[in-house]
């Protein structure tokens, strides 16, 4: 087996109003946009990027947000919910922060060690937040909405739903390298790499639900992350010498993609590591301006005729204004 994956790159969403998902996600979530870009294979709609300072691999959520998309349905053969490590007793503050900001939240679960808060997007998305005592060393996105001590530090899991575990379970396991480390109730945990946040797919059976309808305020895919382009092919060839169908390797600009399903219809990605969000703006700029790949540059006026405009928040680039004065001031 080629490099085994150690853990999740990022986690695509579809969601309805672009600067509705931008509020949400900036100023109640706390975390950075790091790119604000065109969906490639259709670049009508935006491609919205968040994540911490500069939208790591693993820290990332993304998403295609249409003005009036209609609402998907949860169900098998999908990824249900989204989680993300915040630290040890921080959900307490964020429960009040959500109910502050008009979000419905569950009460806190408490399973082996972790203690879990849920919540809807403004789109339906189901979002958890994950406290685990063995913390998590990512730094953290600092707001004045969610300042660190409390902030995201980087997705922690995603949960998939299934009618049946067994090949999904050998996908995770013979095929992404993955390790089987538990079962509670209808629940399989499996984790790449060293384990713990960012690196953990929870398999649920649940044998009577509904097939998922991947639309608004659901997954539509979820990625994994391998450090080059060179591990990616070999890993490439290695799905498809199992006869997985897997796409052809696709340039995303800030990384570069293979796409796959896994038996029960999740549609899987394996993203590489190298490149980043910095190739095409610089770090304290990121997300401020929509940024095009070179082959869709030409149609730039057409597709910004049809996007809306998105207004960021301030704080989304907090040192622009200040780093611009000294340059400015250093020319002088
Ligand atoms: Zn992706």
């Amino acid at each position: 087996m080629p490099v085994a994956t150690s853990g999740l790159h990022h986690v695509t969403a579809i969601g309805g109003d672009p600067q509705r998902n931008v509020d949400f996600y900036l100023r109640t979530l706390g975390l950075r946009l790091v790119k604000t870009t065109v969906n490639f294979d259709d670049p009508g709609t935006y491609h919205l990027y968040y994540g911490d300072e500069c939208g790591r691999p693993g820290s990332l959520l993304t998403f295609f947000p249409w003005r009036g998309v209609p609402g998907g349905r949860r169900g098998a053969g999908q990824a249900t919910t989204t989680a993300f490590s915040v630290p040890e007793g921080s959900i307490g503050w964020w429960k009040q922060h959500l109910e502050e900001a008009g979000v419905e939240t569950s009460g806190v679960r408490t399973s082996d060690g972790e203690e879990a808060l849920s919540f809807r997007d403004p789109d339906g998305l189901a979002i958890s937040l994950v406290a685990h005592p063995q913390g998590d060393p990512r730094d953290p996105w600092d707001t004045p909405q969610v300042p660190a001590e409390h902030a995201i530090r980087g997705l922690y899991s995603v949960t998939l739903s299934v009618h049946s575990e067994d090949a999904t379970a050998g996908m995770f396991t013979d095929g992404l390298g993955l390790r089987f480390t538990g079962r509670r109730e209808n629940r399989l945990r499996f984790e790449a790499g060293d384990g713990g946040p960012g690196t953990i797919v929870d398999v649920e059976v649940n044998p009577g639900s509904p097939q998922g309808l991947v639309a608004g305020g659901t997954v539509h895919h979820v990625a994994w992350r391998v450090p080059d382009g060179a591990t990616q092919r070999a890993w490439r060839e290695e799905l498809v010498g199992k006869g997985v169908e897997v796409t052809s390797i696709l340039d995303r600009q800030y990384f570069r993609s293979i796409y796959f399903r896994e038996p029960a219809g999740t549609l899987l990605e394996i993203a590489t590591e190298d490149g980043g969000f910095t190739t095409d703006e610089p770090l304290l700029e990121l997300g401020k301006e929509l940024k095009l790949p070179p082959w869709l540059e030409p149609q730039r006026e057409q597709i910004e005729a049809v996007l809306p405009r998105l207004h960021l928040p301030d704080e989304n680039n907090p040192d622009v204004a200040a780093n611009v004065a000294e340059r400015e001031g250093a020319s002088e």
